[in-house]
């Protein structure tokens, strides 16, 4: 009988079981925390209290995991709406042009889409979850892993679990690099951008006719000298979720005052106005993301047989781009095609990795060359990341006149297009086309809203 461990049971895990139990015989997710029955937040993933944005191309990766998928979040009160058409984002001094995009976008919070997906894996037949138990060590032998020690939180009994594949989806916080040092290999080279980034999220009540019925607002001060955002996101049951985020040290304190101070440094008021209006459901929650991390397992030349590395255990994004959960989607659509392709378990990992950093690729150059903007970030900058930010301020420019140009950008923000397509020659004539006119001066909010 052939089975497999997943350590960790957030999305990543989750994903990866999702795949395993096409190949395993029984598949097994250890976790931490004590997995509630509902959807809601939980210890081991902090982050979920805050603004968790879905983009398309991981809504799409969910779909192809779970038939209707989308079906069951709408059901448990998801927003489905257009990005483009439905959600206000404003950057470099205006909103972007909205217009029907053919996206599917939908708007919920993180426990939702994770609650939703536990209740698909836990429904799988060869699949079982082991909560309130802790992974310790790997067990490694003639250079593979064939299971792991635990211990069971509750009783602090330890037990030791047989394995063919144990898949390391534990977050950023992974061990792995440990343990392969311990075994005599080598440790991944990381990259990490330090941005030092503080999220501070309140949730409130929504009318649907709050900001003219937008189901989502972005609000992005002019880096580098604004360093202040606002996201404001629809989730199920009348609510928005809104969190403040401040880059290299700004932060929005966690205090009614506070949060309102930090709001009315937007570049934009409808974040500001909701707040100051809204009732409160919740109390402030802060979470402090220090840098993106990224580890290269794809550049190893030796890893021991039998174990993988998923998600944010891989790369952790700064999250402000809403990437995380739907580069584990992506990536688990990739672990499915390499385990279809060769059914042999030996050099999985080489296979797995090198597909999984393609994946990752884009996100991380998205991600860090927008962090770039900042001189305090530490750093190189090659002329090409200078030029290619400077021309996606000009795409930022134009989005805000010409709705064909921001719908190529929120193909792209979606991960649905690669960011070349932004240069496409016709979008590039566009583009300067639009920025030549004087009409192109930034649109106001209020020119946005037609209110
Ligand atoms: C503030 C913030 C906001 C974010 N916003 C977005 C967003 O808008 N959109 C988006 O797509 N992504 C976002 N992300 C990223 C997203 O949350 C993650 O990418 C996603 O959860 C996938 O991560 P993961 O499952 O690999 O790891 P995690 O979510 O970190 O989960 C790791 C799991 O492993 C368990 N675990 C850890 N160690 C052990 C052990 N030894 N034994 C057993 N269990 C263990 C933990 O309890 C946890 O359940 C955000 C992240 C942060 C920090």
């Amino acid at each position: 009988m052939k089975q497999a461990i997943v350590i960790g049971a957030s999305m990543g895990g989750l994903l990866a079981a999702r795949v395993l139990t096409d190949h395993f015989d029984k598949v097994t997710i250890i976790e931490r925390d004590s997995l509630p029955q509902a959807a809601e937040n939980r210890k081991g993933v902090p982050q979920g209290r805050h603004a968790h944005g879905l983009l398309a191309a991981g809504a799409n990766a969910l779909g192809q995991l779970f038939p209707g998928f989308k079906d069951d979040l709408v059901a448990g009160g998801a927003l489905p709406g257009d990005p483009s058409r439905e959600m206000g984002w404003y950057q470099f001094g205006g909103y972007k042009a909205r217009s029907e995009s053919g996206i599917e976008g939908i708007f919920l919070s993180r426990p939702l889409i994770e609650g939703t997906v536990r209740a698909r894996v836990k429904a799988l037949k060869n699949i079982s979850f082991m909560d309130n138990t802790e992974v310790e060590e790997l067990e490694y032998q003639q250079n593979r892993i064939s299971g792991i020690q635990l211990i069971h939180k509750a009783s602090s009994l330890k037990e030791t679990l047989k394995a063919d594949l144990v898949v390391d989806a534990s977050g950023r916080g992974s061990q792995t690099p440990k343990y392969l040092e311990q075994m005599g290999f080598m440790r991944p080279t990381e990259s990490s951008v330090k941005i030092n980034l503080t999220y501070t999220t309140r949730v409130y009540e929504r009318n649907s006719s709050d900001v003219n019925g937008l189901k989502g607002l972005i609000i992005a001060g002019q880096a580098p000298k604004n360093k202040c955002a606002g996201v404001a996101l629809a989730i199920e049951n009348d609510r928005w979720i809104i969190t403040l985020a401040g880059a290299l040290g700004e932060a929005a304190e966690a205090t009614e005052p506070g949060f309102l101070d930090f709001a009315r440094k937007l570049p934009a008021p409808e974040i500001y106005n909701i707040i100051n209006k809204a009732k409160p459901l919740s109390d402030f929650v802060v979470h402090k993301f220090p840098a993106s991390q990224r580890r290269h397992y794809e550049k190893l030349t030796d890893f021991p047989e039998g174990l993988l590395v998923f998600g944010d255990a891989i790369c952790s994004f700064n999250p402000i781009f809403g990437q995380g959960m739907s580069v584990a989607a992506l990536e688990a659509l990739e672990l499915k095609k390499v385990l279809t392709e060769t059914k042999s378990l030996d050099g999985l990992w080489k296979r797995f990795f090198k597909r999984a950093a393609k994946v990752v690729d884009i996100p991380w150059t998205i991600a860090v060359g927008e962090d770039l903007r900042y001189p305090e970030v530490e750093a190189k900058r090659s002329p090409a990341v200078n030029f290619i930010n400077w021309y996606v301020g000009k795409v930022h420019q134009a989005a805000q006149k010409d709705a064909i140009v921001a719908n190529a950008f929120h193909q792209v923000s979606n991960l649905l297009k690669p960011p070349p397509s932004l240069f496409a020659p016709r979008l590039m004539t566009r583009i300067i086309q639009t920025n030549r006119q004087r009409s192109a001066k930034p649109s106001q909010p209020s020119e946005a809203f037609g209110d």
